[in-house]
């Protein structure tokens, strides 16, 4: 297990691994896909999704 990472939204504290509060949209990538997700704070995050997991690529501001 990676419990090395501790990401979580910094608005919040909504962990990144946790299931997101909404995922607003779904793209299909070639290597996976990536998710547009809205916070339970209001914050939009981009996530990748691959073969070895998820990652967040951008987090954006509060509402
Ligand atoms: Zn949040």
């Amino acid at each position: 297990m990676n419990s090395a990472q501790r990401d979580a939204c910094p608005h919040c504290g909504w962990p990144d691994r946790a299931e997101p509060f909404q995922v607003v949209s779904r793209h299909g990538t070639a290597a996976g896909h990536t998710v547009w997700t809205r916070c339970a704070c209001g914050s939009l995050q981009v996530r990748a999704v691959d073969a070895s997991g998820m990652r967040v690529l951008s987090r954006g501001g509060r509402g």
